[in-house]
């Protein structure tokens, strides 16, 4: 079967990927940058959802699609996942995951949904993550347990859900999809389709050239927003990422604050061994809402302020927006499940709601479009690979833009205007190149 993926972002690879695995599939992945993974995908936090937070929250339906997403992943990425190098001190670089788990903080007040420490939600999740942690949970004084300058207390619950190595995932699916035989047309931007008196799809691209498919899955919930596919209640939001040098501190963590608070997360990377955090929180603004999205950067510096008051003064940050696209489900509620939708005939929608859910998305669209035949396994990963490919994370560009100024400044305390200089256009060039 001929098939066309449109955007690879990591719906597009993951689905892509899974469809070039079938014996006898021709799978062309067309995407409109000149590299893999420029837009949401590596606008992310690297946050990956094994779902504690959604079944800590009762979020139902989110919950059971994290818990087959990790099925999936368990099933049909095992070599993918616990990939390591050889090479002796770099053992972990090579995984998918940072093996440091993600706590979730209740500051105190907050009323769960039911006794943690009963360990209600873990039997949903334990038995099948053998790269998990435990869930545990304890309560203390945790403003001081964890060294924050805020006092507080409450509940923290020790995670299954881990940071992940975003562009690590991406190079293997790209390795394993052009393995299997793949095509990528990178700088190549869908324009239009149309159908084949043979029942076909003609993909027209905006340089006039056309490829022929028997089914085309469209993989960018930009392109399906701004395409009239809107009735599928797409919700297109900015939202605003911080990247903060040197870290705030050295635990991934994530405030959950009453209902009328927005959260808080805290995921800590690091670029050639300096660590540093990448803070975000439930703020965001319609695309084109200049103001509103100017007040959630605003909002979300003052959170960081308060959570760590004298660090945050001492760092350098920068701060930039991503766009997320959610389809409402249920009541208005965003439930964060893959969407896939029939768009016309051999023509199909996909969004993954999260980076983590990609890999349940591709899955159930893998099935879809293959009608129901089991997916073969894939242990490509020995083929060649062009990691330049694969953009790199927007949080680790900024953050090694930040590093350098910082090690400039320390470098050269005689010139520091020229340094400033210096850094500041380090950091304008991160800025446009974006
Ligand atoms: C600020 C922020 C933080 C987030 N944090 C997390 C997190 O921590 N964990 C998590 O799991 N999820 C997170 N998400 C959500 C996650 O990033 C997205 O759900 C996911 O990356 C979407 O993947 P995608 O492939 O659908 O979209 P994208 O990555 O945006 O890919 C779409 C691709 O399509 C291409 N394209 C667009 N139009 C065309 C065209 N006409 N022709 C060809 N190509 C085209 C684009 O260039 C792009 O490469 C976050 C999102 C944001 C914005």
């Amino acid at each position: 079967m001929k098939i066309v993926v449109v955007g690879a972002g990591v719906a597009g690879v993951a689905a892509a990927e899974l469809l070039q695995r079938y014996p006898g599939n021709r799978v062309t992945l067309i995407e409109a940058k000149s590299q893999i993974g420029t837009g949401a995908s590596m606008d992310q936090h690297g946050w990956f959802h094994m779902g504690s937070l959604y079944s800590i929250q009762s979020l139902e339906e989110s919950v059971t699609s994290a818990v087959k997403n990790v099925r999936i992943l368990t099933r049909y990425y095992e070599s993918y996942v616990n990939q390591e190098t050889a090479e002796p001190g770099n053992r972990n670089r090579n995984t998918w995951f940072v093996d440091e788990p993600i706590s979730y903080l209740f500051p105190g007040g907050w009323h769960l949904p039911y006794d943690v420490r009963q360990g209600a939600y873990s039997k949903e999740l334990d038995g099948f993550l053998h790269f998990s942690k435990d869930i545990v949970s304890a309560g203390a004084a945790l403003g001081q347990l964890l060294k924050f300058n805020r006092v507080w207390s409450g509940v923290k619950i020790v995670s299954s859900d881990l940071p992940m190595r975003t562009k690590k995932i991406l190079d293997d699916l790209v390795c394993s999809f052009q393995t299997n035989g793949g095509d990528i047309r990178l700088s190549s931007k869908y324009l239009s389709h149309g159908s084949t008196a043979a029942g076909g799809v003609k993909v027209t691209l905006v340089d006039g050239t056309t490829v022929h498919a028997d089914v085309c899955v469209v993989c960018s919930g930009e392109q399906l927003a701004s395409c009239g596919w809107n009735a599928h209640r797409l919700v297109v939001r900015r939202s605003p990422i911080m990247v903060v040098t040197p870290a705030l501190c050295n635990e991934n963590i994530v405030v959950v604050e009453a209902k009328d608070h927005a959260s808080f997360s805290h995921i800590v990377h690091s670029h050639r061994g300096q660590r540093y955090s990448v803070v975000s929180g439930a703020y965001s603004a319609d695309v084109g809402d200049e103001e509103g999205s100017h007040r959630a950067a605003m909002l979300l510096k003052q959170v960081t302020r308060t959570h760590f008051p004298s660090r945050f003064d001492a760092s350098s940050h920068e701060l930039y927006f991503g766009t997320k696209v959610d389809r409402l489900h249920r009541e208005d509620r965003r439930d964060y499940s893959p969407t896939i939708v029939e768009l016309e005939r051999n023509v199909i929608g996909a969004i993954p709601g999260k980076f983590s859910f990609a890999f349940l998305l591709a899955h159930n669209l893998a099935l879809r479009v293959m009608e129901g035949k089991d997916i073969p396994s894939s242990t490509a990963l020995s083929g060649r690979r062009d990691t330049a490919m694969v953009a790199t994370p927007k949080h680790e560009l900024v953050a090694a833009a930040l590093l350098q100024a910082r090690r400039s400044l320390q470098m050269d305390r005689d010139r520091p205007g020229y340094k400033l200089d210096e850094a500041a256009s380090n950091l304008d060039d991160v800025r446009s190149a974006r």
